[in-house]
């Protein structure tokens, strides 16, 4: 077997050509619908064990529910609630396995569960629940989960609620940037051979002469063109969209999905100054999280059954006033109204369904379905779990494969594979010192000691790559008024990240239109005209661009 990593096109969407060549003339031995954090796992691990792989993606990757979560790697404390005991050791384990592999897209974080009188959790049930979780994921000693006073509480977090707070338990969960962590593991496929593309929609699925599936009709969703792509086994990691390729393959059968909408808003500090992540009650009985982030806060999540569409599954007046109650309860002077929220998001999850279960009751874990046709569906799980999941599905292909005298296939590498960006030796603490290099690195190009910072953090060691642009958007840069930073980071994306529309980058790329809206406002139209400008888009491209972001910015309240 040859582990050797072949070089492969640039990740540019200038080469969307060659990409779409390479797909349609090749025959691979795993082609994956989906470009979600569960499909760009499995094109990793089988990439890495030597297989010639593929990946399609019928949007931007993560565009589905992968840029749409809470943004935690976490156990998932609540699931011990309902006995998930093996999910949360599995999952609790990953945490540590995801940071390690990319501590530029995950960080510790520390969170803080107030407990109060008649509330969820009892001061006893919560300090056995957090030791449970810390053994169960096997935290390190100087993580593992404290126990604080009420007033250790209100000094950790001075919002909260006083009437009736008996303490709290302080325990280390991870926050994440989800649309990242996404591409970074796409990346790293890439690196490693895969031929991944977004814009690419699997329409319907080819079949041998045993009626085996062997490839799919993919259509360019860019040009409209239709292309056929050849593999020997063809993995579905459509996410809320599985069942639809089920359905394409006849095989739509027992069990099925049933998708869940959660909402999240997101406030300035001015207006919602949060110091401190906190996991808290919500009356109805669920549970809900508010998170710092950026000089921002955002909270959620609601969990209600969804029908629609999937890919917009948009915020209603109940969703908005479900977070705003339980935000105001639990820090009751802020008197947050519906117009202080400067952005939202909504996602579906992808969960398998129970029957006589509630929206929160179903499990989260992870199925796996074979089709007479020989067509793997991967459902379920979470983002956390997903280089696990991918290794699940992987030993399932090489299995397969091998079978077939195909192969010798390696065994899983994953575990210590950094991603891209996250090459820090095997240390996250190095990252620290690499982003303080880095950030006089920026300095000597003209960035603010803030922004290359800001740069390095979020591209890791990937970031001297973002440096190099600027002498080259330099004057350009000028001329058009944009900053340097946001100008490096779009021209990185679109050279070494497949961002193909203006949404990829203000969204997935950069998460400014959920966090940074003023930025967007003020530069949207820069960043529309830099990129008509490589792709040569028409005129009714640029306008249709430029509606599509306003129309985003005007739910979200902006003037413009
Ligand atoms: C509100 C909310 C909060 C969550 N919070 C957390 C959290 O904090 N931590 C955590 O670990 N997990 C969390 N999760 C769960 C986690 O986000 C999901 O489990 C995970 O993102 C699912 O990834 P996926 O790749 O399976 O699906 P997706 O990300 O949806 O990817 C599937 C992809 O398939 C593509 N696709 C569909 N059909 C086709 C086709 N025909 N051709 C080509 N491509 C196609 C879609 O466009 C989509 O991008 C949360 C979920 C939600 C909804």
């Amino acid at each position: 077997m040859n582990r050797s990593v072949k070089k492969n096109i640039a990740f540019s969407a200038a080469r969307r050509g060659e990409w779409i060549r390479k797909l349609s003339s090749e025959t691979f031995d795993v082609l994956v619908i989906g470009g979600g954090i569960t499909g760009a796992g499995i094109a990793l691990d089988a990439v890495t064990r030597g297989m010639s792989t593929a990946l399609i993606e019928m949007q931007d990757f993560a565009a589905g529910t992968s840029s749409r979560s809470t943004k935690l790697v976490h156990g998932g404390l609540r699931y011990l609630k309902q006995f998930e005991v093996k999910m949360v050791a599995e999952v609790g384990k990953e945490r540590a396995i995801v940071y390690g592999n990319a501590p530029h897209v995950t960080m510790p974080e520390w969170m803080l569960l107030p407990i109060y009188r008649g509330g969820t959790f009892g001061r006893f049930t919560t300090s056995v629940g957090l030791k449970f979780y810390d053994y169960l994921a096997g935290v390190r000693r100087e993580e593992r989960r404290t126990m604080l006073s009420a007033r250790e509480t209100l000094e950790r977090e001075p919002l909260l609620r006083r009437d009736g707070l008996l303490g709290g338990g302080y325990y280390v969960e991870y926050r994440t940037d989800d649309a990242r962590l996404t591409i970074e593991v796409v990346k790293k496929a890439v690196e490693q051979g895969a031929a991944a593309l977004n814009y690419v929609r699997a329409e319907g699925l080819l079949y041998d002469g045993q009626g085996q599936v062997n490839g799919v009709e993919a259509r360019d969703m860019r040009t409209g063109e239709k292309l056929s792509i050849r593999a020997r086994k063809v993995v579905n990691a459509a996410g809320p969209w599985v069942d639809q390729i089920r359905e394409m393959d006849g095989s739509r059968r027992g069990k099925t999905l049933r998708l869940t909408k959660g909402v999240h808003l997101v406030f300035d500090q001015k207006r919602f100054p949060l110091r401190q992540a906190v996991y808290f009650d919500v009356p109805d009985g669920r549970m809900m999280f508010a998170i710092p982030r950026d000089g921002k806060t955002y909270v959620g999540t609601t969990d209600t059954d969804f029908a629609g569409d999937p890919s917009e599954p948009g915020v209603t007046t109940e969703d908005r006033e479900y977070i705003l109650r339980a935000a105001n309860e639990m820090f009751p002077t802020l008197g947050l109204t519906v117009q202080d929220a400067e952005s939202e998001w909504s996602g579906v999850r992808p969960l398998i369904y129970e029957e006589g279960k509630s929206p929160s009751e179903i499990s989260r874990k992870d199925e796996i379905f074979q089709s007479p046709s020989g067509l793997i569906t991967i459902a379920g799980g979470k983002l956390t779990g997903y280089r696990k999941m991918a290794e699940t599905v992987t030993d399932l292909l090489v299995r397969k494969l091998t079978g077939e005298g195909r192969g010798p296939f390696g065994s899983c590498v994953t575990r210590n594979l950094p991603l891209s960006g996250g090459d820090f030796g095997g240390s996250t603490a190095r990252m620290e010192a690499y982003v303080e290099e880095q950030a006089s690195a920026g300095m000597e190009q003209g960035l603010t000691r803030e922004e290359a910072e800001r740069l390095a953090r979020r591209y890791g060691t990937n970031v001297p790559g973002v440096f190099a642009l600027v002498s080259e958007i330099r004057e350009d840069a000028l001329r058009r008024k944009v900053p340097l930073e946001l100008y490096a980071a779009l021209r990185y994306g679109m050279d070494e990240e497949m961002c193909t529309l203006p949404e990829d980058f203000l969204v997935r790329r950069s998460g400014a239109l959920f966090f940074d809206v003023d930025r967007v406002s003020k530069y949207y139209r820069s960043v529309i005209d830099i990129m008509a400008d490589a792709n040569h888009w028409s005129e009714d491209d640029i306008r249709s661009f430029v509606r599509s972001i306003e129309t985003k910015l005007s739910e979200r309240g902006r003037r413009l």
